[in-house]
């Protein structure tokens, strides 16, 4: 008969247990042939409640997962290793690892109780991630100086180093309590208090006073239909975001060369540069593009009928500038038949003056199987690449005689 009794929660008397010894209950293999160990007692935390599983060390193999069902806890081995049931082994977890968790999930708590006691708004779901936690709020359009004051009431109980306890109530000693959220669980309930100031069932880790938690700093308020999602850092996340966003505007201030209090002026005045000169750079090249199809103009290769026609190469030009080059010679009544090489394609533009007695769309059609090409257009401009280039020359060739005829 395998022994289906529940795993001791080390962790619930102790979540500063780091090493522990326990008996082995049951052992299986995952199907990716890892070893699955069930102990009769364990430190190690399983994924559930929004906290991530710990890792660390058992029977000295990684363990690389901890999964509960049936309040029995399953650690995942990385590696096959010789364990047999009822023998006794010794567990270390990773307390870098959980440290941060305990100061995320208190921080979480504390912070859920900001938001229930100063506006009386709900946490509906937590999310403890590898970079950001995030908390949703059943409250929408927060302003960020709500949401700052709501910040600095959940610092203010950090500071104040309160006691984090955890006690297990009976339904009917629950009913004297007043938790931030009821529950639904049945039987006893482990509750979880941040001094006076948040009360809530969970089932998780967590330091022992608030001054643990370090602080609590908010990265990002989002709006979610009828929620607010917010997105926060405690301990040493928040510390380490505060370093690393410090360092970048430190390294802003000294390649911009204005003082912080400038910054967000002096970028706004660089891209509005930007745009000025982009929009210039733009006006620059259009006019060099007429002047282009006026020396092109000059240089026609023949007549059709009041129609100077000009049947080139362009290389130096990509698709659009192709294109603005044949308006500009079909503005000034030429007949434009350009192809470029750009890039691997081949680029064919036709123009003509919009009461000329030619298709473009038409000629280009019978043009195009000459370089592999997709395309079209209408009777006055048509467009057309292809990934077919040797014949490119050949393709103006046609171009040119269906026009002159
Ligand atoms: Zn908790």
């Amino acid at each position: 008969m395998p022994d289906m009794r529940p795993t001791k929660r080390l962790y619930f008397d102790d979540a500063n247990l780091c090493d522990f010894e326990a008996r082995v209950i049951a052992v299986s293999t995952t199907q990716t042939g890892q070893p699955a160990v069930v102990l009769d007692a364990t430190a190690f935390y399983p994924e559930g409640g929004g906290q991530p599983a710990d890792y660390g060390v058992l029977a000295g193999v990684p363990v690389v997962d901890v999964q509960e069902a049936d309040d029995r806890i399953t650690h995942i081995l990385a590696d096959p290793v010789e364990i047999k049931v009822g023998t006794t082994v010794t567990g270390t977890i990773d307390w870098r690892r959980r440290f941060d968790h305990m100061q995320q999930h208190t921080g979480q708590h504390t912070l859920s109780g900001a938001f229930w006691r100063l506006m009386g708004a709900e946490t509906t779901a937590w999310h403890l991630g590898v970079d950001e936690v995030t908390i949703d709020i059943a409250r929408a359009g927060l302003s960020d100086d709500q949401v700052r004051e709501i910040a600095i009431a959940a610092n203010e109980v950090i500071w104040q180093d309160v006691p984090v306890t955890a006690d297990v109530y009976t339904p009917e000693q629950l009913e004297s309590l007043t938790l931030r959220k009821g529950t639904e669980r049945s039987g006893l309930i482990r509750v979880v208090s941040v001094g006076d100031w948040d009360r809530i069932g969970c089932g998780g880790t967590h330091v022992t006073s608030t001054g643990q938690v370090g602080a609590i700093g908010i990265r990002r308020v989002e709006t979610r239909g009828m929620q607010s999602r917010i997105t926060f850092l405690c301990g040493a996340r928040a510390l380490d975001d505060f370093h690393r966003k410090t360092f970048l505007v430190n390294d802003l201030i000294a390649r911009l060369k204005v003082p912080m209090s400038d910054l967000e002026a002096h970028v706004e005045r660089l891209q509005q540069q930007l745009s000025e000169t982009r929009h210039d750079l733009e006006a620059a090249r259009l006019k060099l593009l007429e002047y282009e199809a006026q020396d092109l103009l000059t240089q026609a290769q023949a007549q059709a009928g009041p129609y100077p026609v000009i049947a080139r190469r362009l290389n130096s030009h990509d698709a659009n500038e192709l294109r603005t080059l044949a308006q500009q010679i079909a503005a000034n009544g030429g007949i434009a038949l350009l192809g470029a090489v750009t890039g691997e394609k081949a680029q064919l533009v036709f123009a003509c003056p919009k009461d000329a007695p030619y298709d473009m769309a038409t000629i280009l059609k019978a043009t195009l199987p000459l370089i592999d090409g997709k395309g079209g257009g209408q009777k006055n401009l048509a467009q057309g690449g292809g990934a077919g280039l040797a014949l490119l020359d050949e393709a103006l060739n046609r171009a040119f005689n269906a026009v002159i005829g």
